[in-house]
């Protein structure tokens, strides 16, 4: 008999949009001709930059004549795009080696993938509230979770306990769904802590791009020593809009290198080689031509400006609760507002308080995990009329 791996019994199943979805659809039923704004997603809604429709058009031709035509690519992507990547973090003062950089179909899927490559029994730390992959993936694996708590008290960006020992640690700065990024001085604390205890950091740095101080990481390699301790998971969908059209990219450094039981060494940059050679077979050449773009010159402009119109509807949802003195969190490097509920509501209950007073739509705190209860997250990934509507309903409730 298939023995299955019952691990999948422990993972939670995820209501949350589904339950969001529900609740807006019978309130539209029951109140029909209501303009229903929705501040609550977290996908991007403006079309990809002329510059990489340039790019994907072009490989689209190269694909129709047998002299040009692509089959199977490296698995770790075109020599072309692992070079832009490389010449990108440079602009940020820090130095990759090409090959330490993997082009894979997005952020999500490294995140989840990389735990091939670590045992059952490891202990895994995790913030809580927490983008759902870290959790699953690790669920799914059967491996012990700690939950670290962010919270008002630590502007929601948990540092590390000595107390508490780990083995990995999952980081997201800019976060999803709070929008607390952390300055420099907390991510040394982090890799410290790393290197104290040979525990790998593993880095989710989807936002960056968000980031508009230069003195905040846009990358751990910033951080003196994490070459040593991290690995870094980033991608195009936030940056330049690539949700649907799929592309992002892990760095693994070759210092990464870990004592086998057996008195040999373990190196995680071979190690994610060999798994990526072996179980995927890279991203389609046109989607990677598509995604060089996005670090020319040009292209940098061009998704600047999108994420610049995103951060502008940020700031306006920010001013409003700044006005109305509403704590919130996050709406400056990040996408995303992360407000306290007014008048000590519940996640759900200001939920509902919303859509039927403001009819505008957000996202239930608590759905991210424990400490979200009470809060809120609003994000700037919409219209910019529409965001501008929606605060001024939201404006005439407080
Ligand atoms: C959107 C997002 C990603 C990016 O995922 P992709 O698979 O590259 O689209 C990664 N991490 C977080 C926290 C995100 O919100």
């Amino acid at each position: 008999m298939a023995k299955i791996n019952e691990n999948y019994q422990n993972v939670k199943d995820s209501y949350l949009f589904s339950d969001i979805a529900k609740r807006v659809a019978n309130y539209s039923q029951e109140n029909p001709g209501r303009q229903i704004i929705k501040l609550g997603i977290g996908d991007v809604t403006l079309p990809l930059m002329p510059a990489a429709i340039a790019g994907l058009h072009d490989a689209v031709d190269e694909m129709s004549r047998a002299e040009t035509f692509h089959g199977y690519g490296p698995e770790q992507g075109y020599d072309f795009l692992r070079s832009a990547i490389h010449g990108y973090y440079q602009t940020f003062g820090v130095e990759l080696e090409e090959d330490e950089i993997f082009v894979s179909d997005g952020a999500k899927s490294d995140i989840g993938n990389i735990t091939d490559l670590f045992a059952v029994d490891n202990t895994v730390l995790i913030p809580d509230p927490v983008y759902p992959v870290y959790v699953d993936t690790n669920i799914m694996n059967g491996r012990k979770i700690i939950f670290m708590d962010a919270n008002e008290g630590n502007q929601f960006l948990p540092m590390p306990d000595p107390a508490v020992d780990a083995d990995l640690i999952y980081l997201c700065s800019p976060n999803n769904p709070t929008g607390a990024v952390y300055n420099a001085g907390q991510l040394k604390a982090w890799v410290d802590y790393a290197i104290s205890r040979h525990a790998v950091i593993l880095f989710d740095a989807a936002y960056e791009a968000f980031i508009g101080d230069d003195s905040l990481p846009r990358s751990i390699y910033t951080i003196e020593g994490a070459k040593q301790c991290a690995i870094e998971f980033c991608s195009l969908s936030k940056t330049a809009g690539f949700t649907g059209t799929r592309c992002g990219y892990t760095i693994v450094p070759k210092s990464l290198v870990f004592e086998a039981s057996n008195g040999g060494t373990l190196s995680l940059h071979k190690m994610w080689n060999r798994r990526q050679t072996t179980k995927f077979n890279g991203v389609p050449y046109i989607v990677q031509k598509g995604a060089a773009t996005v670090f020319t010159e040009e292209g940098i402009r061009q998704a600047h400006e999108m994420v610049n119109y995103y951060k502008g509807n940020a700031k306006i949802i920010a001013d409003t609760l700044t006005e109305k003195g509403i704590p919130f969190f996050g709406g400056i490097h990040s996408p995303y507002i992360w407000m306290k509920c007014p008048n000590n509501m519940k996640s759900w209950e200001f939920f509902d308080y919303l859509l039927q007073n403001a009819n505008v739509v957000g996202t239930p705190g608590a759905g991210f995990g424990v400490n979200g209860e009470g809060w809120f997250r609003l994000t700037g990934f919409g219209d910019r009329e529409k965001t501008k509507e929606a605060m001024a309903r939201f404006s005439k409730l407080f």
